[in-house]
């Protein structure tokens, strides 16, 4: 049995589940969590510079610099580092460019967390990504995103809530091919890094949800990596 802490980064596009396999993954394990989009709509929150930047540059459409990120990682893997009973983190929607890549392998080894790091891509392929998002569905009422793949029947109404479920205005195929577009510019870099050093697994997204997850739950058990 492996005592060293578990990393497990997840890297995937748009409309590729990882929001879906986050929550299993959560639920099942105990793993602590941290997301960058969910760091940065905190720390937005905060009325100084920094948060009415954040709030501006992400209103704007723009990219938030790799710094701020990375010192929200920094300030939360303290806090993780402190709690007692580690068993492992997920890092979801980072890194991102090159950059982030590096500065996050130095932050693990900071931590001494870089004895067990899986990089896992959640691969579909465009068609499927196009497929899924111009289908998906949102809840106005529970913000409940409902995904469907490309072969699943659509449902009208929220399943949690009853509610009539709505369409997202970008979530057209013009909007789609635009996000695509900037996770192969942002992200592909990254990606082929992690492959170049054998450290990227591919996982097939386009099989079930409960598919994906145990091809997951391999990779995370499997001690050889
Ligand atoms: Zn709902």
């Amino acid at each position: 049995m492996n005592k060293n802490p578990l990393v497990l980064i997840l890297l995937g596009k748009s409309g590729a589940g990882k929001g879906t396999q986050l929550n299993l993954l959560k639920e099942r394990l105990g793993l602590e969590f941290i997301g960058t989009g969910d760091l940065l709509r905190a720390r937005k929150k905060i009325d100084d510079f920094t948060g009415k930047k954040i709030a501006s540059v992400i209103d704007n459409g723009g990219i938030i610099v790799s710094s701020i990120p990375f010192k929200l990682w920094m300030d939360s893997f303290e806090v993780i580092k402190n709690k007692g009973d580690f068993k492992g983190l997920i890092i979801d929607g980072s890194p991102r460019k090159i950059k982030e890549a590096w500065l996050l392998e130095e932050a693990l080894e900071w931590y001494e967390w870089d004895k067990r790091v899986r990089v896992v891509l959640i691969d579909i392929s465009e068609e499927e990504a196009i497929a899924r998002i111009t289908r998906r569905k949102t809840c106005p009422e529970c913000n409940n995103i409902i995904m469907f793949s490309k072969d699943d029947a659509d449902i009208e109404n929220c399943p949690k809530c009853g509610t009539k479920l709505v369409k997202r205005p970008e979530d057209t195929v013009e909007g789609t091919k635009k996000r695509l577009a900037w996770f192969e510019e942002e992200v592909g870099q990254t990606i082929r890094y992690y492959e170049e050093k054998n450290k990227l697994i591919r996982i097939n997204g386009e099989q079930s949800v409960e598919d994906v997850y145990s091809d997951i739950i391999k990779v995370i058990e499997d001690d050889n990596n």
